[in-house]
């Protein structure tokens, strides 16, 4: 009907597209504030050793409670931090915060901390990384800087020399979502990653696909003849964490072995050298 009337055909969607633009700019809106007070804060997800089934670190996750709506998810919220600029300031929160929280665990549990592409675009990342480790002290060794393809896929010339200066800080660096996107095997090839993350999707196929297997396998005895650490997200269920097993794969992170919490509850489960009940038996 809408088309019938000519010029109402672009009328009919205008409402629709305020509503969308208002309910960004109150967000940008909240955001800003959240940005400014520095009201955010970081959950840890634990990461565990498949074989020995230890307790290896945590990633540190973004969480925001947004004043009427509550939470909200990063995979909303972060792309707005992209856009905005902010990421590059709460990018630095989240780098201090981590390494900081991170030190009252023992030695040698670390934590990994997510980057944004954006954060490289100025080179900034590198002086965040370095006052962040500075103001808290944290041992380089304990920290791992997430990247995701992403970033490679731009600027190349660039990102490689400042991840290059930042591995050279001694901080491992770990390509994130592995398998995800346009996952070049040059990128392996021109720069020494410390650690490859299998994306959730690959493990959730586990169960039904054999090729889903596959992959993995290969991934895992390509990253260990280029001397790399392979760890797999989202992983579930305890029959991909056995098929993870069988395949080699070093570190595994999921719902199953446990969820992303508070700074509090992960502290705890560091200082009892983690032990998680579902793992007890093995
Ligand atoms: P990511 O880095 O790949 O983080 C893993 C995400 O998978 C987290 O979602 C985590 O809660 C979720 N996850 C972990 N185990 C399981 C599982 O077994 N099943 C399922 N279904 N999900 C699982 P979260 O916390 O919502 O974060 C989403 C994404 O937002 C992250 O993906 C990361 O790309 C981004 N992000 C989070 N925190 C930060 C941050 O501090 N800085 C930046 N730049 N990005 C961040
Ligand atoms: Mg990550
Ligand atoms: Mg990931
Ligand atoms: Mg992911």
């Amino acid at each position: 009907r809408a088309r019938a009337e000519g010029q109402g055909t672009t009328r009919f969607f205008e409402p629709g597209m305020d509503a969308v633009l208002t309910a960004r700019h109150a967000l940008e809106g909240a955001l800003r504030q959240a940005a400014a007070a520095e009201d955010f804060t970081l959950h840890y997800q634990p990461v565990f050793e498949v074989r020995s089934r230890r307790l290896l670190g945590f990633e540190a996750l973004l969480r925001w409670t947004h004043p009427e709506r509550g939470p909200v998810s990063p995979a909303d919220f972060v792309p707005l931090l992209e856009e905005t600029g902010l990421i590059l300031p709460v990018g630095a929160w989240v780098l201090r915060t981590a390494c900081r929280e991170a030190l009252r665990w023992p030695d040698p549990i670390g934590v990994a901390v997510n980057l944004s592409p954006v954060q490289f675009r100025r080179a900034e990342v590198l002086s965040a990384v370095r006052t962040a480790l500075d103001e808290t002290g944290l041992a380089p060794h304990r920290l791992t800087l997430e990247i995701t393809e992403g970033l490679l896929l731009q600027h190349t010339e660039e990102v490689l020399e400042t991840l290059a200066q930042l591995r050279a800080l001694g901080v491992g660096i770990a390509l994130d979502d592995f398998g995800s996107g346009y996952s070049s095997l040059a990128y392996l090839w021109r720069f020494r990653f410390d650690m490859l993350k299998i994306d959730r999707a690959f493990v959730r196929a586990l169960r039904r696909d054999g090729k889903a297997a596959a992959i993995i396998e290969s991934i895992v005895g390509l990253g260990h003849s280029l001397d790399l650490r392979i760890t797999a997200e989202g992983v579930e269920m305890e029959e991909q964490l056995a098929a993870l097993s069988g395949v080699g794969c070093d570190e595994a992170q999921g719902f199953l072995l446990g969820k992303p919490m508070p700074a509090e509850q992960a502290q705890a489960l560091a200082q009892g050298g983690g032990r998680i009940a579902s793992l007890a038996a093995a």
